[in-house]
């Protein structure tokens, strides 16, 4: 499949490096980002509840991947792509 992005993780000169995530994808409204969303939950013995923490990332989307929101993505840190963006998504889970 023909990749004009370069921006790609596969066909392209990007190095992803650093730490790898998995999230959801929740907006996939922007060209070439996603919105990564993961969710933890960590116990509190003190309180004896759950704290949930939620962190939302923003991901370069390329072309030859194309995620879509509700996919399950494993994205990985990479030199910063744009202001606030510094991941790539790397693969489609599912
Ligand atoms: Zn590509």
């Amino acid at each position: 499949m023909e990749c004009n992005d370069e921006r790609c993780p596969v066909h392209h000169g990007i190095m992803p490096r650093g730490i790898q995530l998995t999230g959801v994808v929740v907006s996939d409204k922007a060209k070439k980002t996603v919105i990564v969303e993961m969710d933890s939950a960590r116990y509190m013995y003190k309180y004896e509840r759950y704290l949930r923490k939620r962190s939302r990332i923003p991901a370069h989307n390329p072309e030859c991947i194309g995620a879509k929101t509700g996919n399950i993505v494993n994205i990985s840190e990479t030199r910063r792509l744009s202001k606030t963006k510094a991941f790539v998504v790397t693969k489609i889970v599912k």
